[in-house]
């Protein structure tokens, strides 16, 4: 038997293989086993397809401050092309500690406390594969973004996860307890929340580090739209009680300064975990991107004013697709932060157009020109059923995108009829 055939006969016998467990896990399993896009890359693909206006992935179409931009230019002008220290260049971890300081009067030591990663999304990966293996259960809030799932299927661990309802989308504290078990190893929280936009209460996030302490398990918080927060000031968990020594805190670039392809993340929290999840990242990817780390380390420095002009200008953008979805007739689920907010297609679904939605975010495009993120996608099985008929908008979109998007949202009821 050739070595790709024994392959493919592991992964086709009994228990699944890890790339079948992760492909599960972001709900990219088709039931002939073969292999699908995330659901960004398919609903971006549908949108360039069909000429629509994407308020599907979560990037923004303006760039980023354009010094940061310039700092990039000079920093590959200026040599600095060769790999970058796998736990980042000193002046990026530097920048991250004075970030924390002056924002949450946190005092990480730069060389210990503190990894760079490639995105946020490496950072979660090397964290869940350092920490969780099978046998372990790793908790999450659902719906979830899509890459937990789908590492925790590479881990081997189990995923549990407890339910964020409407309207409010925050756990039920009896809820949040009963999803807690002596397997829970870590405890997977995004705040705040992607695709919900909920910012979670002090209440919350003083129970998840309760339960946390009394479980024995390490908190892993995913705070990429830490700045991103309309009207409420972001907590990070590390701030709170009983929080850092067990709290290993993930953020990236891409949200805060417009720049979501240079794929600069960090990871902060007490030194033996950080060090074990180093020992993963190393041989992930060693490092990455050294003139974009240079240039973030310039960017985290940027004047407060510039901190509270992202958050005032989203949340602008915000209110005009939020209008435009009420408007258009839709339920809107008012979010307290991210570049999402939530809408419910119920009285749509029930037209019987649609097979569930799934199918609605699929003919979006084709049908009126505008693309969206079915919620499902981020969801079990269960909590899909729960969750069919919300679909997920980004406003992070200029605001013509936006007004245009509306206007054509607006025209759906009349194309369902
Ligand atoms: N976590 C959440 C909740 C996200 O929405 C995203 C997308 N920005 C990521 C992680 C990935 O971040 P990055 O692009 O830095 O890998
Ligand atoms: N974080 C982005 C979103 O939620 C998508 C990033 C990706 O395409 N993986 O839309």
């Amino acid at each position: 038997m050739s070595p790709i055939s024994e392959h493919q006969s592991a992964a086709t016998s009994g228990a699944l293989a890890p790339w079948q467990r992760t492909a599960q896990g972001a709900n990219l399993l088709g039931a002939d086993g073969h292999l699908g896009l995330t659901i960004f890359e398919e609903i971006t693909a549908l949108a360039v397809k069909n000429e629509a206006i994407n308020l599907g992935q979560g990037f923004p179409d303006e760039d980023g401050p354009a010094e940061i931009a310039q700092a990039a230019r000079d920093a590959i002008s200026n040599g600095h092309n060769q790999y970058a220290p796998g736990k980042g260049v000193p002046a990026l971890r530097e920048a991250i500690a004075a970030h924390q300081e002056r924002f949450y009067g946190l005092t990480p030591n730069p060389d210990t406390n503190i990894i760079v990663s490639t995105g946020a999304t490496e950072g979660i990966a090397a964290t869940l594969l350092a920490l969780t293996g099978p046998g372990d259960e790793v908790l999450t809030f659902e719906p979830f973004y899509d890459s937990y799932g789908a590492v925790i299927g590479l881990s081997g661990a189990t995923h549990t996860t407890v339910p964020l309802l409407a309207p409010e989308f925050e756990p039920d504290p009896a809820a949040l307890e009963a999803a807690f078990s002596d397997r829970t190893r870590v405890v997977l929280v995004n705040n705040p929340h992607n695709p919900t936009g909920t910012v979670f209460s002090r209440e919350t996030l003083a129970k998840v580090i309760e339960l946390a302490e009394k479980y024995d398990a390490v908190i892993v918080t995913d705070e990429v739209y830490e700045h991103l927060t309309f009207g409420v000031a972001h907590t990070p968990v590390a701030t709170l009680p009983g929080g850092a020594e067990r709290t290993i805190t993930i953020s990236s670039a891409g949200k805060t300064f417009s720049f979501t392809g240079w794929k600069v993340g960090w990871l902060s929290g007490p030194e033996e975990l950080i060090a074990q999840v180093r020992t993963v990242k190393t041989f992930m990817s060693y490092s990455s991107g050294t003139p974009f780390q240079m240039a973030i380390a310039e960017g985290l420095g940027m004047p407060d004013d510039f901190y509270a002009c992202i958050a005032a200008k989203l949340a602008r953008k915000k209110d005009v697709l939020s209008d435009g979805l009420r408007e258009a007739g839709f339920e809107v689920y008012n979010p307290r932060g991210t570049y999402f907010v939530i809408a419910d297609t119920a009285p749509l679904l029930r037209s019987g157009r649609f097979t569930d939605g799934l199918d609605l975010a699929r003919q979006l495009p084709g049908l009126i020109g505008v693309a969206a993120i079915p919620v499902p996608a981020f969801c079990h099985p269960e909590g899909a059923e729960r969750n069919n008929s919300l679909l997920r908008f980004a406003f992070c979109k200029s605001d013509d995108k936006l007004t245009e998007g509306a206007r054509r949202l607006a025209q759906l009821h009349d194309v369902v009829k």
